[in-house]
C-alpha cells in the first residue's frame, strides 16, 4: 500500500496532529471514542482534549458535540490514516537502521517535522530494504561494528 497516495497534507499543529492520530487509532477498535480515552492516552487534561476536539471540528476533521460522540469525517479519516501510517513508517525505519533508541518516542518526536517529500523518500527506502533481505543482512553485520556508531564530536 502507498501510505500517502495523493493526499495533500494540510498543516495542523503537532498537537492537533497527535489528537487526530489518536482519534483515528481509537476509531479502528471502538465505535465509542470518549474524551477520557484520549485524555488518558495522550496524558492531557479533559478540558485540553475538548478544546482540541473543537479545533478539529472547526477544521471539519471530526463531528463532535461536548459530551457527545466523536466521529471522523471522510477528511478526518483520510488524514488520520496518513498520520497513523506515518508514525508506523518512522518506527519501521528506525528499526531497520538499527537505531538504539526508544523507537516509539523517537518516531513521535520526528514525525511532525519531516516534509511530505522526506516521508515519501523514507517510505521508498523502507520498501526497498524490505525487498532485499541479503542486502539488509549485510547492513546489519556492518552495524555490529561498534566503531560505526560513534559520533566523534560527541565522544571527545
Ligand atoms: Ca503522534
Amino acid at each position: 500500500m502507498n501510505y500517502l497516495g495523493r493526499l495533500d497534507v494540510e498543516m495542523l499543529t503537532p498537537s492537533l496532529e497527535d489528537y487526530l492520530e489518536e482519534v483515528y487509532r481509537f476509531s479502528l477498535t471502538t465505535e465509542n471514542i470518549r474524551v477520557t480515552d484520549l485524555s488518558n492516552k495522550l496524558a492531557v487534561s479533559m478540558p485540553s482534549v475538548s478544546k482540541a476536539l473543537m479545533r478539529l471540528k472547526e477544521k471539519e476533521y471530526i463531528l463532535y458535540q461536548p459530551y457527545g460522540a466523536i466521529e471522523l469525517t471522510n477528511k478526518g479519516k483520510k488524514l488520520g490514516s496518513f498520520l497513523v501510517e506515518r508514525n508506523r513508517l518512522l518506527q519501521d525505519f528506525l528499526f531497520l537502521i538499527c537505531a538504539r533508541c526508544d523507537i516509539a518516542a523517537e518516531a513521535e518526536a520526528m514525525e511532525h517535522y519531516l516534509s511530505k517529500e522526506t516521508i515519501e523518500a523514507l517510505q521508498a527506502l523502507v520498501k526497498y530494504i524490505k525487498n532485499k533481505p541479503e542486502l539488509y543482512h549485510e547492513f546489519q553485520m556492518y552495524m555490529k561494528d561498534e566503531a560505526r556508531r560513534t559520533i566523534p564530536l560527541l565522544d571527545e
